[in-house]
């Protein structure tokens, strides 16, 4: 579902994606770890073409981020058909970023009703649906000021799937909450990936990362250091610099 092959960006004179090539396959659940600064946040938004890209290839879903071929060329793509493709990857940020004046049910439904014009009745049927998915059930007339931080962030994640994407990203999805509100938050996660969807979670909570990716990848200045299986990377890391960030987390 995503194909990354060395991919490349940077800001101004500083390259902060080096050389980043992955695959990320269809039902899988991705884990993204590493320090501060290493880049996580810029590849996520790589791949929702929140950024454009210096080098390298990106795919997802086979189609080519930014891009497309017509007549033998790849042309850049018009504004309108990068947010099409925006809308096949759903972000859920750190932050959860919803319509303050909105409630939580409207939150859910203005994508589905503005950009895809979805019937409303059918996109509020659909939003209720997902409500009660992420355990908000009773609660779509709140507004963001009325829930929780985690109840927050579990209605950002039901926003990003009623657009129906076929990725989810997530970036640091708890580090924003009270330490009390981060497992409703991570249980929903893992729901969703119980149910078979594609995933790339950006994450600080390691023992999360190892239960419920099927794969993690250490990423350090730009480059992933080492990707492997979610158990082995955290057992049994085979590069030094992996080492010395679990080590120094624990
Ligand atoms: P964190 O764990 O703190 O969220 P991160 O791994 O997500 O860090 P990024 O946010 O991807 O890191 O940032 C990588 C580097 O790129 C940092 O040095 C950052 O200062 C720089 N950077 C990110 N966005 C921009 C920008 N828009 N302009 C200039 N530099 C940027
Ligand atoms: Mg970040």
């Amino acid at each position: 579902a995503v194909l990354a092959r060395d991919l490349r960006k940077s800001f101004g004179s500083v390259e902060v994606l080096r050389g980043i090539s992955l695959e990320v396959k269809p039902g899988e659940v991705f884990g993204i770890i590493g320090p501060s600064g290493s880049g996580k946040s810029t590849f996520l938004r790589c791949l929702n073409s929140l950024e454009t890209v210096d080098g390298g290839d990106l795919y997802v879903n086979g189609e080519f981020v930014g891009h497309r071929f017509r007549d033998g060329r790849l042309h850049e793509l018009s504004d309108r058909e990068l947010s099409a493709q925006r809308m096949r990857t759903g972000m859920v940020f750190q932050r959860f970023n919803l319509f303050a004046h909105m409630t939580a049910l409207e939150n859910v439904v203005r994508g589905p009703v503005v950009v895809k014009q979805t019937p409303r009745i059918e996109a509020e049927a659909e939003g209720r649906r997902l409500l009660d998915l992420v355990g908000l059930k009773g609660l779509y007339e709140r507004y963001p000021v009325q829930l929780s931080g985690g109840q927050q962030q579990r209605v950002a994640i039901a926003r990003a799937m009623a657009m129906q994407p076929d990725i989810l990203l997530f970036d640091e999805p708890t580090s924003a909450l009270d330490p009390e509100l981060v497992d409703e938050v991570l249980e929903t996660i893992r729901q969703l990936a119980r149910d078979g969807r594609t995933m790339v979670v950006v994450t600080h909570e390691l023992a999360f990362a190892r239960d419920v990716c099927d794969r993690v990848a250490f990423m350090e200045q730009g480059q992933l250091v080492e990707c492997a299986p979610a158990a082995e990377l955290f057992a049994n890391p085979q590069m030094p610099r992996t080492r010395d960030f679990l080590q120094r987390l624990n």
